[in-house]
């Protein structure tokens, strides 16, 4: 029996071994371990990758959501619009600063934010839209950017699962005012811990986020707002140094094994992922929808095959969330997916046998003849 990972990242750092271990022991050489000469390095760098000219890195990526959002004032009395299905650090931005998060359900086939029920949640408190590139496909900007002109909102990207993705032609992260990435080790650009970054073509925004990052101070003990500590760590950006110029080449290689899960899935009922026109879809997340989703899930863990749900509740369904008042059947489409999502195994080294594999236990478990 084989044994297959969600993610495999113990043979990333096999591949690049030499590389990392030479950058982090250079940061232990020159000792700059807070805001040193790596953490400079990879903004530069990340900011030319996102066609945007300010990056900021910040401790999480729940964190660059958080610093955002404050740094463009947004608190108390206001609302903030933003994907129902999501990870949880995108709602608790939103009420980490005393807004309120309003959602808008999902489009059926791409689980991405609603465009065309986004307007109707525009109300006079309304500061923020904040669409989700989920799984690693761009959500429909374009709709999004116009009723955001037309009301006078602020867009920023909740781009924690879409490090490379493209929306006709444009990077993520450069779509909107601002953008929010995340380099937990598991994301498509991942560190050796936590990390986070801002991005934005705004220089007075990424001047905010600067401040707030850093206690709120350029120049050490003179505090010019209340900030916080929530630096990108320097180790964090030399491991990030290291990965970076092969994002694009892992990112193909996920958009090919996500081909080779299409071949070998044809004739099973599942509904595959559907990437919309025009975008570079990369494959954070691998998901299909089945019936019968928990008994699958079961057998192929049994099986050797590490899957997932993405996510298994809803953000207006979780618990922590139940002082907003939703209620079961406020957001239809997205209850449905939340029901029949598999996420399965998906990470640039996957192989093709490795991915037959998990086809045919699909298969065996289904019952299905193909
Ligand atoms: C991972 C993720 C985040 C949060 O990132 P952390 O670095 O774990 O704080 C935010 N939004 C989405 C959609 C994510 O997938």
């Amino acid at each position: 029996m084989m044994q297959i990972p969600f993610v495999d990242l113990k043979s990333q750092y096999q591949g690049l071994k030499d590389e990392i271990d030479q950058a982090l022991l250079g940061v232990c050489g020159r000792g700059d371990f807070i805001l040193g000469k790596a953490v400079s390095d990879f903004e530069a760098a990340f900011a030319g990758y996102c066609s945007v000219s300010h990056a900021v890195g910040v401790g999480s990526g729940l964190e660059a959501l958080i610093l955002v959002l404050k740094a463009y004032d947004v608190g108390p009395g206001d609302e903030v619009i933003t994907a129902v299905n999501s990870f949880v650090a995108t709602s608790l931005a939103i009420e980490a600063v005393g807004a309120r998060p309003v959602f808008v359900d999902c489009d059926p086939v791409t689980y991405l934010m609603d465009a065309a029920k986004t307007e109707a949640a525009v109300t006079a408190k309304t500061r923020v839209l904040m669409p989700v590139h989920l799984y690693g496909q761009p959500a429909d900007m374009d709709p999004l950017l116009a009723i955001a002109r037309r009301h006078g909102l602020k867009v920023i990207e909740d781009a924690a699962q879409a490090h490379g993705a493209e929306y006709r032609g444009r990077r993520c992260g450069s779509l909107g005012d601002a953008a929010a990435f995340s380099f937990y080790p598991g994301k498509n650009l991942g560190a050796y811990g936590d990390g986070g970054c801002v991005v934005t073509q705004d220089a007075s925004l990424a001047e905010k986020v600067r401040l707030l990052r850093n206690y709120g101070s350029k120049i050490k003990y003179h505090h010019e707002v209340k900030g916080v500590n929530s630096r990108l760590d320097t180790l964090q950006a030399a491991v990030l140094n290291v990965k970076l110029p092969r994002l694009d080449g892992w990112n193909d290689r996920r958009i090919q094994a996500a081909q080779a899960y299409g071949q070998c899935l044809q004739g099973l009922p599942v509904q595959l992922p559907v990437k919309a026109d025009e975008m570079r879809h990369i494959f954070h997340l691998y998901v299909i929808q089945v019936e019968d989703r928990d008994r699958l899930l079961k057998e192929l863990n049994a099986a050797g095959v590490q899957a997932g749900i993405h996510y298994p509740v809803p953000l207006h369904l979780l618990e922590c969330h139940k002082d907003l008042g939703y209620k079961r059947g406020d957001y239809p489409a997205a209850e449905a997916a939340a029901a029949k999502l598999l996420s399965l195994p998906m990470f640039p080294e996957i192989t093709s046998a490795q991915i037959e594999y998990v086809a045919a236990a699909l298969k065996k478990i289904m019952k299905v003849s193909v």
